[in-house]
């Protein structure tokens, strides 16, 4: 059963100006329509502009509580939908249902926790030079902002943007990735049914080329967040820093997890296995490198390979351990650099082909896949693969471990397994990556703090989430004032 969306503009659902569409299948089952949705051009963009524009004093004028208060509902909203936005969001994207609604239980704290932060967009009084003098603070916010999104968390990331964008009393316009764009539409219809004015956040979908570079071009946007790519992504940031836009790119990683001697290596697995293994290896924060100490290489990688052979790969809607690949696009991708680690002599340990037969064939079934005896600069371990392909790298110590983790154009999220605290220490302390987690794996991440990478995985600009979140959406402005 297919359903067919519109863009959301000015408050009003609404076909592209051409009344042009592409179609979202089914991952599961490639030949299977999930869904419609206009393919939208520059002129879409501009009337989503002109409404974001036209909104926006009003939107910044109203009090941080009564948006606080908009945000809140939509949150409600969505709670009472959830197992319908679930479900759009596995049928599109093809995660299980697990992780889909982890997914949009996310979506749901995030529009809470925004709603009460509303409040607290203000500023900060300092004590001034001068007595009849007052000084201090005041953030307003950037304006009409473009927020792009990709596609491996459809509602989450989307939300992520769009409650402090709106929070901070900015209008936005929001352009999804095309592979799963759906559950977007579901998170219009709870804030429009929330009370959001018309224009204050708007949707067009379409083509990166196409919608995405308009509106990053636009003179009437005044800040773009975008997450997805390195390469996307520095091109995004180029075009924008043109007029001098505010922007933050948050982009692609290579992630690792240490495991060092101390560790127990059954748990250790567990840990890498699900960082490597769950959303199907296509999380940004997935955990891509496993570099073991040479005392319990043979011991991990036994233990990895069996835990990957235990998944069960199925359709998500039946919750199985791992989903499908989003698209025959991604599913090639990662059947390519199967075929480039092995020519590059790594030893494959565990899975490795296109799974087939039954109700495979119809999707983009992967194994999880291991590799061992893999050098650090082998393309395998240098290049994101976004699929659920583990390379596991010999270090000789906790120096070379260390440096191993570093050696790398990414810099997003690492992880140490160990007992010893001054090595789990040392290593959070030392380790270029923008999260740091010890005894935890790669992915996974609390709402209420700053996410964002080093070196390529970011722009480097801004935060996103928690505090920082509201941070990109608001100008400082200082004010001095004598009596
Ligand atoms: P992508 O870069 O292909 O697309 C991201 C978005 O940019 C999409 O909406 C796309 O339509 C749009 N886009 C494409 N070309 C454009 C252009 N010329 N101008 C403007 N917009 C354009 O990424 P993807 O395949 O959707 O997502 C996967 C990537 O996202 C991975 O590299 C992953 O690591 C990264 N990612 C990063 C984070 C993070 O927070 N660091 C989180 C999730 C995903």
């Amino acid at each position: 059963m297919s359903r067919t969306y519109g863009n959301f503009i000015d408050g009003e659902w609404t076909d592209s100006h051409s009344g042009a569409t592409f179609e979202v299948t089914n991952p599961a089952a490639a030949g299977e329509v999930v869904s419609v949705h206009p393919a939208s051009s520059q002129e879409d963009v501009e009337a989503a502009l002109d409404a974001a524009v036209a909104a926006q004093d009003e939107w910044a004028s109203t009090p941080g509580p009564s948006r606080g208060a908009v945000l809140r509902e939509a949150g409600n909203n969505l709670e009472a939908r959830k197992d319908e936005a679930t479900e759009v969001l596995v049928r599109e994207e093809g995660k299980t249902r697990s992780e889909a609604g982890g997914e949009v239980q996310r979506a749901i704290d995030i529009f809470h926790y925004y709603g009460a932060k509303a409040r607290d967009v203000g500023g900060t009084v300092k004590s001034a030079s001068a007595p009849g003098k007052d000084l201090y603070t005041k953030h307003e916010p950037l304006g009409t902002v473009a927020l792009i999104t990709p596609w491996n968390y459809p509602i989450a990331i989307p939300v992520w943007k769009l409650a402090p964008a709106l929070a901070a009393g900015n209008t936005a316009v929001l352009k999804p990735a095309s592979e799963a764009p759906g559950v977007v539409s579901v998170v219009l219809e709870c804030l429009d049914d929330a009370g959001l004015p018309a224009g204050v956040a708007n949707v067009v979908t379409g083509s990166g080329s196409e919608v995405g570079g308009p509106l990053i071009e636009s003179e009437r946007i005044d800040g773009v967040s975008f997450t997805g790519s390195t390469a996307v992504g520095t091109m995004v940031a180029e075009t924008a820093a043109v007029d001098l836009k505010r922007v933050q790119c948050e982009m692609g990683g290579k992630n690792p997890t240490v495991v060092m001697p101390s560790a127990d290596i059954e748990d250790a697995a567990e840990t890498v296995g699900v960082g490597a293994f769950g959303t199907t290896g296509q999380s940004c924060t997935a955990t891509s490198r496993a570099i073991v100490h040479e005392d319990v290489y043979d011991e991990f990688v036994a233990a990895v390979s069996d835990y990957a052979e235990s998944l069960v790969v199925g359709d998500g809607l039946d919750d199985p351990d791992m989903g499908p690949h989003v698209s025959e696009d991604e599913l090639s991708s990662t059947l390519e650099y199967i075929d480039i680690g092995s020519a590059e002599g790594a030893t494959l340990e565990a899975g490795g082909g296109r799974l087939s037969g039954d109700d495979y064939d119809d999707g983009h079934f992967v194994e999880p896949t291991v590799f061992s005896g893999v050098e650090n600069d082998a393309r395998i371990a240098q290049e994101e693969i976004f699929g659920p392909v583990l390379a596991v790298v010999k270090a000789d110590s906790f120096e070379d471990a260390l440096a191993l983790a570093n050696d790398v154009d990414y810099g997003l999220s690492a992880s140490i397994v160990t007992q010893d605290l001054s090595e789990g220490k040392r290593f959070v302390n030392e380790v270029e990556a923008g999260v740091a987690k010890l005894n935890e794996k790669t992915t996974g991440l609390e709402l209420h703090v700053p996410f964002g990478g080093y070196k390529d995985s970011s722009t480097n600009t801004y935060r996103e989430q928690g505090d920082a979140g509201l941070d990109f959406f608001s100008s400082v402005k200082t004010i001095y004032e004598n009596y």
